[in-house]
């Protein structure tokens, strides 16, 4: 089927034969092997790739152009629920690309890389500082990932007690999807609990608290955006029953610098740095998802770690690579994590402090909160109670006026900002889910107020105008269902 109008041709259509973007000198020298002395016939290609020829202000004006149609955080706000972090501070990304630490051989011997050994021990102080945990390993290169190192050594811990007959993880309903399939890949059976607004279903916890219970996962505030409640008694009854309380800490934005997982009666946790932490994250990666345990855990961690020696008479400290002690569950990835991540959440961290970042958490929740009461007469929230730093609203509020929550997404994008998250979590229908975050002004956020009421009274006039948005954007609503099953992905000339 025909692409409408592209608002930007393809580069291969702006292709000419025979232009190139750059000049080499001829080759003056024989080539040492052809190509066919090294591979089989069938590998070799028989015609040139179909590459496009174009010249050097062509590709900058065309990738340019395409970057201007995009909404970017630089030009509009972005109210999606979930994933916390929206804006990365730039001087982090600027700190990350020093030379010093960009171009640091991963394999450089420690006793010329105390900089970067101080940077990652230092970053191990703060996170334990802010989660109460005894120690971190680095090395996970996503929440998920995280979170699976996390599954191994509750395992770890468990079978070197001896105590093998403990199979089971729970999961509350609301989870994650990534929660049951950690602990799934740790060769554990996975049982899911119901959990409403206040937390988990304790009864239900109560018939799974025995000896073949592992660990129980929670998310706190938890997926629908509201603080866990129960998480005391929760841990009370897990720890009864001998099993282990994992944190799944991606909505670490909202309590930062105010309530800490290990005070909550948690045993290990994983941070999303990405999230809470200054990456952006968009398009999957990378990312950081350093685990962190108790003292009783601490010899199950992956390693290797940084250790710092404090010798007598020595003007610094020095810093250097330990191995991983016999309890260690292994290395979870080569190297040692994606090092420019960690560079970015210590300067974050390193610039906010402590006192800033207890802002940062106060600043986000103060936000959703202000956004939620600005919704309210038109779009209640879903759960009413106050929220952390996102909330979701009732879509299903838009039915008498005769919109889905799509339409009121397409149609904020014609005013200017991106949409909320939709139809996430599953356990609310027509789930609107926004997050402002602590970096949005009351201006901006009042804005986005207006917009909602200004497309509610369109609505209210002329229905079927709404449901036509967006008009403004590069790119009119797209046919959901012949995207899905029909999709284009690839050009083909002629
Ligand atoms: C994002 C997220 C994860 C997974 O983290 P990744 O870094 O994307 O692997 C796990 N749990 C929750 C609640 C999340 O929001």
């Amino acid at each position: 089927m025909p692409v409408p109008d592209a608002p930007e041709p393809l580069v291969f259509e702006l292709s000419e034969p025979g232009r190139t973007g750059l000049r080499l000198p001829a080759i003056d020298v024989p080539d040492a092997v052809a190509p066919a002395a090294c591979l089989p016939a069938a590998a070799l290609r028989r015609e040139p790739p179909a590459l496009p020829e174009v010249g050097e202000l062509d590709v900058v004006r065309h990738y340019t152009r395409l970057s201007r149609l995009n909404h970017a955080i630089d030009t509009g706000m972005y109210p999606l629920g979930s994933c916390t972090m929206k804006y990365n501070p730039k001087i982090n990304d600027a700190l990350a690309a020093l030379q010093g630490f960009a171009g640091l051989h991963p394999y450089t011997p420690g006793s010329l890389a105390q900089g970067a050994l101080r940077l990652l021990w230092d970053l191990e102080q703060a996170l334990c500082a802010l989660t109460g945990m005894a120690a971190f390993s680095l090395q996970p290169a996503a929440g998920a990932h995280g979170e699976l190192a996390g599954m191994l050594i509750a395992a770890q811990y468990h079978r070197l007690r001896g105590d093998t007959a403990r199979r089971r993880v729970v999961v509350p309903t609301a989870a994650h999807g990534t929660n049951p399939a950690s602990a799934a890949m740790a060769g554990f059976e996975v049982v899911e609990i119901p959990s409403d607004a206040d937390g988990v279903d304790l009864d239900a916890l109560r018939a799974q608290a025995d000896g073949s219970l592992a660990a129980l996962m929670l998310t706190n505030p938890s997926t629908v955006g509201l603080f866990e409640g129960r998480a005391a008694e929760t841990a009370r009854i897990v720890h009864a029953a001998g099993g282990l309380l994992y944190y799944d800490g991606a909505n670490l934005n909202a309590i930062v610098g105010r309530a800490r997982p290990a005070d909550m009666g948690f045993d290990i946790c994983h941070l999303n740095l990405h999230k809470t932490f200054s990456t952006p994250h968009g398009m999957g990666g990378p990312g950081a998802g350093p685990v962190g345990v108790t003292e009783r855990l601490a010899g199950h961690l992956p390693g290797p770690s940084v250790r710092r020696f404090d010798r007598p008479g020595e003007p610094a400290a020095r810093f250097a690579w330990e191995a991983a002690g016999p309890g260690s569950i292994g290395r979870m990835r080569a190297l040692f994590g994606n090092f420019l991540v960690l560079v970015r959440a210590y300067a974050y961290i390193r610039t906010h402090g402590g006192a800033g970042l207890r802002d940062v958490s106060g600043h986000a929740v103060l936000n959703a909160n202000y956004l939620m009461e600005l919704l309210r007469p038109s779009l209640p929230p879903a759960f009413d109670r106050r929220c952390m730093h996102e909330f979701i609203a009732d879509g299903r509020a838009l039915r008498p006026l005769g919109l889905r929550a799509l339409d009121l997404c397409k149609a904020l994008l014609d005013r200017g900002f991106h949409a909320p998250t939709m139809y996430f979590p599953l356990v609310v229908e027509e789930a609107l889910m926004f997050e402002p975050t602590e970096t949005e002004s009351r201006q901006t956020i009042e804005a986005l107020a207006a917009a909602v009421a200004d497309i509610l009274a369109e609505a209210a006039r002329d229905a079927d105008a709404v449901r036509a948005a967006p008009e403004r954007t590069p790119v009119g609503r797209v046919d959901e269902a012949t995207a899905a099953r029909r999709p284009v992905l690839r050009h083909t000339s002629g």
